[in-house]
């Protein structure tokens, strides 16, 4: 399906926008001001499907509309089914609700301890410092407040976050999301991980941010010596699919790990866009081409209007166990689900352990061969004595 998958063939450029002087394209406050941001946009330049006109319609009721023009680019505007267009371009699906569907699906309006900081885990926190998104993901865990369509007015209260970490000296691990954190300018995110490096007990810093995917612009060198100044500082993209791994993207990872940032990404998985193991495969490649571990693969959060998006367990654990073993460890991500209600990421495998027998596992490997490994080691015999002397030492 990708069968020269060299950088060099990877989409890049202005495309529709080869007009645009390239100091402005590069620009990405450039990319913000002209996002595609309703129907009225978007059909300009493609035609719509009723489904996505009505979707466009309604977007902004539930969860805004917003694609840079860079992200446009991807989308194959002749395939109603594009995989990127499906990402990032609403449906009317989204009006449905299924009844395993909630607003806030992981319970995160529980597990917070002030505005926009969740502290779940015994030693880390999520601390959300933004609502707002370079380009709005149709299946967002958060859109009950990404984007402010719904009226949640989310207002974080970085004093108050970061006197909750000061205060509690088991968080040692803080994770800056949102929203996307790379939507602030950089003083502001250069005051707070200033303020968060000043605070002893906070030993891990990381970033989840798709600003790099939807506008590599955003990777300035400017922002590159932020993140190195307040270093370690490490970084989950959130690349879905290979065409999105763009020339553009593949500079914008080099310049952060030059800038000493550990890349990882989080996949979600999703229907009709990365649920089959060739687009997983390539994906997970290309990462580790642009030095992006990927860390984790999500089953998509129970979100209302997402169920046009899901894709089953079997599915996911089926794509595991066709990358595992059959390619480099470094590639395959662990696959999770976010427990419904608030429980944390909880990992799903392929059960290789077929069986447990006279103390031995029995286990499979990834080309279905079987092999035993004992479950305790065993107390082991005196060795025979390889020489004359009987084990006595006296043969010197
Ligand atoms: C995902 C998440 C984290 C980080 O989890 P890791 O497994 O350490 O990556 C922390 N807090 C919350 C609330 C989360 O949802």
């Amino acid at each position: 399906m990708y069968p020269q998958d060299r950088p060099e063939n990877w989409p890049s450029g202005q495309g529709l926008w080869a007009d645009v002087p390239p100091e402005e394209w590069n620009d990405w406050g450039w990319q913000m001001r002209h996002r595609f941001k309703s129907a009225e946009d978007l059909s300009r330049l493609m035609e719509l499907t009723p489904s996505e006109l009505e979707g466009c319609r309604l977007a902004g009721t539930r969860l805004s509309l917003a694609i840079t023009p860079h992200f446009f680019n991807l989308i194959d505007r002749s395939d109603p089914e594009c995989p990127i267009r499906r990402q990032v371009i609403p449906r009317a699906e989204e009006m449905t609700s299924a009844p395993e569907e909630r607003i806030d699906p992981l319970g995160e309006e529980h597990h917070t301890v002030a505005p926009g900081l969740v502290h779940r885990y015994p030693d880390r926190v999520l601390f959300l410092v933004t609502d707002r998104c370079a380009s709005y993901c149709r299946y967002c865990t958060r859109s009950r407040l990404v984007s402010n369509a719904r009226g949640y007015h989310f207002l974080p209260e970085y004093e108050e976050a970061l006197a909750y970490i000061r205060a509690h000296r088991e968080v040692r691990d803080v994770l800056l999301s949102g929203g996307d954190p790379l939507l602030l300018a950089d003083e502001k995110l250069d005051h707070l991980l200033g303020e968060l490096r000043k605070i002893d007990h906070v030993e891990f810093l990381r970033i989840g941010s798709r600003a790099p995917v939807f506008s590599p612009q955003r990777v300035t060198p400017e922002l590159c010596e932020i993140l190195k100044k307040h270093g370690p500082v490490w970084m989950s993209l959130h690349v879905n699919h290979p065409r999105e791994c763009t020339r553009e993207l593949a500079a914008a990872c080099e310049r952060l790990s030059f800038a000493g940032v550990p890349l990882g990404n989080q996949s979600v998985l999703l229907a009709g866009v990365n649920d089959d193991a060739e687009t997983m495969k390539s994906l997970v490649h290309r990462l580790l081409m642009m030095r992006v571990r990927p860390y984790y693969l999500y089953m998509g959060d129970l979100v209302q209007g997402s169920a046009h998006l899901r894709a089953g367990v079997r599915r996911g654990v089926e794509i595991i166990r066709a990358l595992r073993g059959h390619t480099s460890g470094y590639a395959v991500p662990q696959l999770v689900i976010d427990a419904p209600g608030g429980g944390g990421k909880i990992p799903v495998n392929p059960d290789y352990v077929e069986e447990l027998e006279d103390g031995r596992l029995i286990l499979r490997n990834f080309q279905g061969r079987k092999f035993a490994y004992p479950m305790e080691p065993s107390v082991p015999h005196k060795a025979e004595s390889p020489c004359s002397c009987g084990g006595s030492g006296n043969c010197g």
